[in-house]
């Protein structure tokens, strides 16, 4: 019989208030390989009670930093000692290959320990003591009951990057991952019972945005809402969030330009290319879908990337040779073949790809896909894709480079390939993006900050900017005792 995940309220496993039940399908190969409860809105405000109360209570806000600490390490204690089955279980949910899955897992169980150390360290009191008799007292505090809503490209990652830093400084929480991947972020949930966490504290609540995403956005009783996804739904998280004037993280889309200039070996340029682009089936916010390439490496640049691209192995992510999976559903699939037929008609070449791959009856599989003579003003330029197609430019000058470059609503990531160090980081200032890798790309540090300018979000995760996202400011002014100001005179 197959079993159906349940959502995890004030500290229980519940079938929720509706009969309603999701299939989950692997994309490899469209079978249906789980079922979940679906959320409704009864469930999203269950869940938003129970944080209220356990962070009213003050239960887990004022529990000592130092236990809280304890709490997050034995969770990445118990999640590092189940990462095989954690990997591929996201392989299966996601299609994305097992080596990939397995980093997930690394750095989700990284970010768990990075926040609970941090917090002990940086949730410090600072004091100032003044000449007229008072002293201040600077406090952080944390901002309350967090609704999270995060996509599906990386679910147990941004479970992890969402959950760490909240939990570590004190708030509760209400987490909501994607209808179409929660399996992983359940099987956490099955971990954070174990560990033992009051109830209350951090809870599951499974559904789609329209109907259970929404009411986080939208519901007076919550303080923060941290949302990664699209910029659309990012827009309309904002508009619901600004009833209450909630605090807002906001991690949003991209459309990142790899800038390659002609003093780079060829080889090494079409590799990174490659690997900026099609990692994950180019499902990354960050995926670095434009290259913009030096006018004298470019007729070797995009003969190369053609041959190389075709060379990548596509298959199911858990067979040990696969290099690229398939993309995340039907719908992307039909999303991405729509960009395809939106390039054509544009006026752009297709260097390669262009279709579903052939040889795979089942499963999501589109080939690896790249388009040359692209004009900055194309959609396929401007718009983000969120599939496997790369977009080749030209450039004659730094300057041009630039613009380009800068030439989107976004400003999420952006990577330059050059050996002169001197030009990469001049270039590098020019860039209006909040991530540049200088001869790299797509690595996450735990410790520094992740975001964008422009239309790809509001705020930064990791780091401490990630922690003191989830901080408030106090400032206590204190007199010893009580005297009479006299500042209007006393008759
Ligand atoms: P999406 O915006 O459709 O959905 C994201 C999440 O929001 C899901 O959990 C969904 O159920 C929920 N949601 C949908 N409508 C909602 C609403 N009206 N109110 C509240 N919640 C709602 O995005 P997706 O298709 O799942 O993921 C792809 C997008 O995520 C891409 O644009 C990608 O760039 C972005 N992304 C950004 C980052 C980053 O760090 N900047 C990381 C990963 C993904």
């Amino acid at each position: 019989m197959t079993v159906i995940h349940k959502m995890y309220i004030d500290g229980r496993w519940t079938n929720g208030a509706s009969t309603k039940i999701r299939s989950i399908l692997n994309p490899a190969t469209e079978e249906v390989m789980g079922m979940v409860g679906d959320g409704v809105i009864e469930d999203a405000e269950a869940a938003i009670k129970a944080a209220r109360r356990a962070f009213d209570s003050g239960e887990w806000p004022e529990t000592p930093v130092e236990k809280r600490r304890d709490y997050l390490r034995k969770l990445a204690d118990l999640l590092e000692a189940s990462a095989d089955e954690f990997a591929r279980l996201e392989t299966l949910n996601t299609g994305k290959p097992l080596r990939e899955s397995e980093l997930d897992v690394a750095d989700a169980v990284a970010a768990f320990r990075y926040f609970a150390d941090l917090a002990c360290k940086k949730i410090t009191v600072e004091t100032i003591s003044r000449e007229d008799g008072t002293t201040s007292v600077i406090t952080r505090e944390p901002v309350g009951v967090c609704a999270q809503i995060v996509p599906w490209n990386f679910p147990l990652l941004m479970a992890a990057w969402k959950l760490a830093p909240a939990l570590a400084a004190g708030n509760t929480c209400v987490f909501k991952p994607s209808e179409l991947t929660p399996l992983t972020a359940i099987k956490l949930f099955s971990l954070i019972d174990q560990v033992g966490f009051p109830p209350g504290v951090v809870n599951l609540l499974l559904g789609d945005g329209n109907h259970v995403g929404s009411v986080l956005a939208e519901s007076p009783l919550v303080d923060k809402i941290a949302f990664t996804g699209g910029t659309k739904t990012g827009r309309s998280v904002m508009r619901a969030a600004a009833g209450n004037m909630k605090n807002i993280s906001l991690e949003l889309g991209g459309k990142s330009p790899l800038v390659i200039f002609e003093d780079v070996d060829v080889e090494t340029a079409v590799d990174t290319a490659l690997y900026a682009m099609y990692f994950n089936q180019g499902q990354v916010c960050v995926a670095g879908s434009r290259a913009i390439v030096h006018a004298p490496l470019y007729d070797e640049f995009t003969r190369r990337f053609a041959e190389r691209a075709q060379q990548i192995t596509i298959g199911n992510g858990l067979v040990a040779e696969t290099e690229m999976g398939p993309l995340i559903s039907k719908q992307q699939l039909e999303r991405t073949e729509q960009y395809v037929a939106i390039g054509l008609k544009e006026g752009a070449r297709l260097l390669c790809g262009g279709k579903r791959a052939p040889g795979h009856e089942e499963g999501y599989y589109f080939l690896p896909t790249a388009f040359t003579d692209v004009t900055l003003d194309m959609r396929i330029a401007q718009e983000e894709i969120f599939g496997p197609i790369l977009v080749i430019q030209k450039f004659e000058d730094e300057a041009e480079a630039i613009r380009l470059a800068n030439g989107t609503a976004f400003g999420l990531a952006a990577g330059v390939l050059s050996e002169d160090r001197e030009r990469a980081e001049r270039v590098a200032r020019r860039l209006r993006a909040g991530m540049i890798w200088i001869n790299s790309y797509h690595t996450p540090y735990v410790d520094a900050p992740w975001g964008g300018y422009k239309q790809s979000g509001i705020g930064r995760e990791l780091g401490i900017h990630g922690l003191e996202a989830y901080l408030e400011i106090k400032h206590t002014n204190i007199k010893d005792k009580p005297e009479s100001i006299g500042w209007f005179a006393a008759r």
